[in-house]
C-alpha cells in the first residue's frame, strides 16, 4: 500500500525491483541480482551508497548520545553546519534556514521574500523545477503563521529560460518579489543556459530590486565539478538553496541561505518546521562538505569523469543520430535526448513515446537486460537521465555506454519488440525472425512538383475497438508470442491505457497518392482506450479525451480530421467537435455508401433484383443506417425497420424517419419506378397526396405523415397485407423476414445470431465491433456476410502491419477513406456531422472517392458466393419464422397521431397487430 499507483507504473515498465541493500555504485536486490546505479537518487546520493567515512561520522556520532532533536533549542551540528555553509557560499550570504527537503527550502526562499520586499509576485522559469509542497501553511488554522506570506497561484510567473530580455520584461514593472532559477535546469532535461546568462539576471533583479534566488538543490555541493555553479559563474544571489547532496546520501537535509537585503524578522519570527535542525543530517552535511573542500581528488573525479562521460555521450549521438537526439549537462549531470520513435511496423511505439515512457522504458532495458539503474528527468521524459556519484569509474561508464550502443542498434533497428517485451516483463529471448514484406507509405518528395501536388494533411483518431485488436496492433511480431505471452500483453495495454487515458501521434502517413494526381499526408491519432472505456468515461472526461485528440491534431497542423470509431460516437456524431477550428468528418457518408453499393454489387452477382427483396436495416437511426437507407429505399421492393427493444420509446422515431424516406423517395428523379412507391399509388397514395400531407420539415410532421400513410392503407386496402414499410423493435420477428440486411449501430457486441437471419439472406455488417455473431459461415452456408465499409485504396499500402483493425494491405475502413478523399479534394466545412447528413452529399463524397481512385471492397469469396445463387436451390431454414406480413408491429395509427402515444406501453406498441383506423 506504498502509494499503489506508483507501483503499478514501476511495475508496468517491469522497473519495480526490491532492493536489499546497497554500497558505493552499488545497489543489491532482495534476490541477490546486482545493479550499477547511474541515478544517485535523483542527485541525493554524492559518494555512492553508504560511504565509509559519512558511515563511521553517523556511528561516532549516535554513539556520543548527541542532542539529536533538541527543538527549540538548535543542534549543535546545525550552528556548526550553518557556519560551513556561509564560508563555502557566495559572498554576503549569512542567514541559514535548515529544512528536510528541496522544496521546503524553496517554499522558505518564498515566504522570505513575500515577507521582506512587500511584493507579491514570484517569478521563475519556464520548464524548471522546485518541488512540490502545495497547501501546508494556508491549511495552518491562524492567520498569522500565513498572512504575510500567502500565495495563490496568480502569484506565480513564468518566463522562457535562458531569456534575458523576457526577464526583464517581467522584472520592469516592479513588482516581482524574487526571480528563482536553477544554474542548470535538472528535471527539466539537464539544460545548460548561455554563458553570462546568470551574471545578467543577477543584474536585472538588482536594477528592479527584486530578489534574486539561486536554486542549487540540484547542481550545489560537487554534481557539476565544483562546490555551487554560482561561485563559477561569479554570481552572489541574495538567496542560495541546497539540499540533496548535502545530506550526503545518509540523511535528508536542505538550506535556505540568505543575506540581509533578503533576510525579514518576522520570517525569522514565524518560520519553523519541526524537524529542521536536526543534528544527525546536519552531521552529514558537515562531513559532506569537509569532504568535498579537503579531497580535492573528488571535484577532480567529477570534472574529468563528467568531460569523458559528456565525451562517450556525444559520439553516441554522432553515431546514432537517429536514435538520440542530443545530450547536455554538466559535469556529473547529463541528460541523454531521445529521438521520437516511429515504427512503420506498428503504432505501439510512436504511442509509448508521446505517453512519454519511452525514456522508462529504455530504463526498464538497461536495467533488466544491463543491470544499471537510470531514469528519465522529471519534466522532460525523453531525457534519460544520467547521475553518476562522484566517485563513478571510467570502467563504468564505459559499461554503460556500451549499454546505450545496444539499446541504440535495437531502436536502429527498429525491434521495438525487444524493448516492449522487457517492458511487459517476457523474460524468454524473441527470435530475430524476418517479418514478410509491407507496403509501406512512400516517403514523400521532398518538395511537391507540379505532377505531384502536395493536397494538404488529414488526422484520423483511432482507439482498438476490441481487445483482440488491440493486442495484434502491439507489434508486428505478435504472431510469435505464446498465447501466455499475449496474454501479459493485453493486461500490460489494459495498464497503459489506464495510466495515460490521452490521445498521441501512432503513425504518420507520408505520402498517401490519389488516382487524379497529387498526394496527401496524415497522422493517425490514437489512445488504448477500448469503445467500453470511452463509454464509461463522465462527460467531463470525454470532453477531455476529445479535446485532447483535437490539440494533437492541431499541433500537427492538419486540414482535416476524421474522427474514427467511438471518437465518433463520444462527440454524438461530431456534433461536438464541430467548432473545434478544424474542420472535421465523422466519415459516415462513405462508410454508407460504400455499404450499400457492396449490397448492390453482391445482388447483382446473385441475378436477383432488390426490386423484389425487403431490406432490413438495423440501427436506422443512427446516421450511417440513416444514410443507408435513404440511399437504397428506392430499389427495394419493401422496408423494414427494426429499432432496439431496449430503446423502446424511439418507435415515434422511426415512424418519423419512415415518414422522411418516403418523402426523399417522392421528390426523387423518377417516383415511378420506385417499387415501394408503385404498391402505396396502387390505393392511391401517390406523389400529390403525399406532399399534400408533408407539413413542416419536423420530425412529428413525419410521424404523422407516415401515420397518415399506414391509415389511409388500412383503410382502402382492408388490411395492412403487403404495406411495404414496416418498422418495430422486435428483431426476432422482422430480421428473418428480410432478404437484405444492413445492420449499423453502435452496440459494442455482437447480437445477430445466426437463426436470427432469413434463407439466403445477404447481410452487410457495418457495425465496428461487429453487430453480427461470428460461427455465421458454419452454420448458415446460404447466407453471404460482409463487412460494410470496406475500401479498395488507391496507393496499396498498408497502414502499418496491424492496418488499423487487421484488415490486408491495400484495403482500408470508409470513414479513414473520406476523411482522405475530402482532405484530397481539398474541400472545407464539416462533413456527415450529426445523426442527419444529406444524402446528396454522401453521394458527392462517394463520387469523389471514385474519382481519387477509391473503389469499394468485396472479398471474392463473398462474391463468388453471391454468383452460386443463381444456380442454387433455395435453401429454406426450417427454424426461421416468417412473419405474417399483416402482423406489423405499429401501434394504431389513430394513437400514434397523439402525443399521447409516448405514454403507450412500449410493449403494447410492439406486440399490436395493425387496424382500422377508425
Ligand atoms: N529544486 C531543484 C532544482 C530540484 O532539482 C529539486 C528536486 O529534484 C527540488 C528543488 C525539490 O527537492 P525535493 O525533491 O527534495 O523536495
Amino acid at each position: 500500500m506504498l502509494n499503489p499507483e506508483r507501483s503499478k507504473l514501476l511495475n508496468l515498465l517491469d522497473l519495480n525491483k526490491d532492493i536489499a541493500s546497497a554500497k558505493g555504485a552499488w545497489l543489491t536486490s532482495t534476490c541477490g541480482e546486482v545493479y550499477l546505479d547511474f541515478t544517485s537518487q535523483y542527485g541525493a546520493v554524492p559518494f555512492g551508497f553508504n560511504p565509509d567515512f559519512l558511515q563511521q561520522q553517523l556511528i561516532e556520532q549516535v554513539n556520543t548520545n548527541a542532542a539529536v532533536m533538541v527543538q527549540p533549542f538548535f543542534s549543535q551540528g546545525a550552528k556548526e553546519l550553518s557556519d560551513l555553509l556561509i564560508e563555502i557560499a557566495p559572498e554576503g550570504l549569512k542567514y541559514v534556514t535548515f529544512a528536510c527537503t528541496g522544496a521546503e527550502v524553496v517554499e522558505a526562499a518564498i515566504k522570505l521574500a513575500k515577507s521582506g520586499t512587500n511584493r507579491k509576485k514570484i517569478l521563475s522559469t519556464l520548464n524548471s523545477f522546485h518541488g512540490k509542497t502545495m497547501g501546508a501553511a494556508l491549511a495552518t488554522g491562524n492567520a498569522y503563521y500565513k498572512e504575510e506570506f500567502y500565495s495563490d497561484n496568480a502569484s506565480f510567473l513564468h518566463i522562457p529560460y535562458d531569456d534575458l530580455e523576457a526577464l526583464e520584461l517581467a522584472l520592469s514593472g516592479r513588482k516581482i518579489a524574487a526571480f528563482i532559477v536553477e544554474p542548470v535546469q535538472g528535471e527539466g532535461g539537464m539544460i545548460e543556459p548561455s554563458p553570462g546568462y546568470l551574471q545578467g539576471c543577477q543584474a536585472l533583479c538588482a536594477h528592479y530590486n527584486t530578489l534574486f534566488v539561486v536554486d542549487e538543490i540540484q547542481t550545489g555541493l560537487g554534481r557539476t565539478g565544483e562546490l555551487f555553479v554560482s561561485l563559477k559563474e561569479g554570481i552572489t544571489p541574495d538567496i542560495l538553496l541546497v539540499g540533496k547532496a548535502l545530506g550526503g546520501g545518509m540523511l535528508p537535509i536542505s538550506a535556505c541561505i540568505a543575506n540581509e537585503k533578503a533576510w525579514s524578522t518576522d520570517f525569522g519570527l514565524r518560520h519553523s518546521s519541526t524537524f529542521a535542525n536536526n543534528h544527525l543530517a546536519a552531521h552529514m552535511g558537515i562531513g559532506t562538505i569537509k569532504a568535498l573542500r579537503e579531497q580535492h581528488e573528488i571535484l577532480e573525479n567529477v570534472n574529468n569523469m563528467g568531460h569523458y562521460l559528456r565525451e562517450q555521450l556525444e559520439k553516441l549521438v554522432a553515431r546514432y543520430p537517429e536514435v538520440y537526439t542530443g545530450c547536455s549537462g554538466r559535469g556529473l549531470m547529463q541528460g541523454l535526448m531521445l529521438s521520437p520513435w516511429r515504427d512503420p511496423q506498428s503504432y505501439v511505439p510512436c504511442c509509448v513515446y508521446e505517453f512519454g515512457y519511452a525514456v522508462a522504458i529504455v530504463s526498464s532495458y538497461l536495467l533488466n537486460q544491463n543491470h544499471i539503474l537510470t531514469v528519465p528527468t522529471l519534466n522532460a521524459n525523453n531525457v534519460l537521465r544520467i547521475q553518476p556519484n562522484y566517485f563513478v569509474e571510467q570502467g563504468m561508464i564505459d559499461r554503460f555506454i556500451e549499454a546505450l550502443n545496444e539499446v541504440a542498434e535495437i531502436i536502429k533497428q527498429g525491434q521495438f519488440v525487444r524493448l516492449l517485451r522487457n517492458a511487459i516483463g517476457l523474460t524468454a529471448p524473441m527470435p530475430n525472425q524476418d517479418l514478410p514484406p509491407l507496403r509501406l507509405p512512400r516517403q514523400a518528395p521532398p518538395e511537391p512538383t507540379q505532377d505531384e501536388p502536395y493536397r494538404g494533411r488529414f488526422a484520423f483518431f483511432i482507439h482498438p475497438t476490441t481487445e483482440e485488436e488491440g493486442v495484434d496492433g502491439l507489434c508486428a511480431e505478435i504472431s510469435q508470442f505464446s498465447p501466455e505471452e499475449r496474454e501479459r500483453a493485453r493486461t500490460w495495454m489494459n495498464e497503459c491505457s489506464s495510466l495515460s487515458p490521452i490521445a498521441v501521434p501512432a503513425y504518420h502517413i507520408p505520402c498517401f497518392a490519389s488516382d487524379d494526381g497529387g498526394y496527401i499526408d496524415g497522422w493517425l491519432i490514437a489512445s488504448f482506450l477500448s469503445p467500453r472505456d470511452m463509454m464509461r468515461l463522465n462527460k467531463a472526461e470525454k470532453t477531455k479525451l476529445l479535446t485532447g485528440y483535437i490539440e494533437q491534431a492541431k499541433a500537427l497542423g492538419v486540414d482535416r480530421i476524421g474522427l474514427g470509431a467511438f471518437t465518433s460516437v463520444i462527440s454524438r456524431s461530431g456534433t461536438l467537435v464541430a467548432d473545434s477550428g478544424v474542420d472535421v468528418t465523422t466519415g459516415n457518408s462513405y462508410t454508407a455508401l460504400t455499404s450499400t453499393d457492396a449490397v448492390r454489387q453482391i445482388v447483382h452477382h446473385s441475378g436477383r433484383s432488390l426490386s423484389t427483396m425487403q431490406l432490413g436495416v438495423v440501427g436506422a437511426l443512427g446516421s450511417v443506417g440513416r444514410l443507408c437507407l435513404l440511399d437504397l429505399a428506392g430499389e427495394c421492393a419493401s422496408i423494414n425497420l427494426i429499432g432496439n427493444a431496449r430503446n423502446k420509446d424511439r418507435l415515434s422515431t422511426l415512424k418519423s424517419l419512415a415518414g422522411e424516406m418516403l418523402l426523399s423517395l417522392v421528390n426523387a428523379d423518377k417516383p415511378n419506378a420506385i417499387p415501394i412507391l408503385m404498391r402505396l399509388a396502387s390505393v392511391g397514395i401517390d406523389q400529390q397526396w403525399m406532399v399534400a400531407r408533408s407539413g413542416d420539415q419536423s420530425e412529428e410532421a413525419r410521424e404523422q405523415l407516415f401515420d397518415a400513410v399506414t391509415a389511409h392503407y388500412q383503410e382502402e386496402h382492408g388490411s395492412m397485407l403487403g404495406f411495404p414499410v414496416i418498422l418495430g423493435n422486435g428483431i426476432t420477428k422482422q430480421l428473418p423476414q428480410c432478404d437484405v440486411v444492413i445492420t449499423a449501430t453502435s452496440n459494442g457486441e455482437a447480437f445477430i445470431t445466426p437463426e436470427l437471419l432469413g434463407a439466403n439472406a445477404i447481410v452487410c455488417d457495418v457495425a465496428r465491433p461487429s453487430d453480427v455473431a461470428s460461427g455465421l459461415r458454419n452454420t448458415r452456408p446460404d447466407v453471404i456476410a460482409i463487412e460494410g465499409g470496406l475500401v479498395n485504396l488507391p496507393d496499396p499500402i498498408s497502414f502499418g502491419r496491424s492496418n488499423i483493425v487487421g484488415l490486408p494491405e491495400g484495403i482500408s475502413i470508409a470513414c479513414l477513406c473520406e476523411t482522405m478523399i475530402l482532405t484530397m479534394q481539398g474541400v472545407t466545412g464539416n462533413y456527415s456531422i450529426g445523426m442527419t447528413p444529406s444524402l446528396d452529399e454522401a453521394r458527392q463524397i462517394f463520387a469523389w472517392g471514385s474519382q481519387h481512385g477509391f473503389a469499394t471492397y468485396i472479398p471474392e469469396e463473398a462474391l463468388a458466393a453471391a454468383k452460386q445463387y443463381s444456380t442454387l436451390e433455395p435453401i429454406t431454414n426450417t427454424d426461421v419464422h416468417i412473419l405474417d406480413a399483416a402482423v406489423i408491429p405499429l401501434p394504431t395509427p389513430m394513437n400514434s397521431a397523439h402525443s399521447s402515444d409516448k405514454k403507450t406501453s412500449p410493449t403494447e406498441k410492439t406486440n399490436n397487430t395493425a387496424r382500422p383506423a377508425h
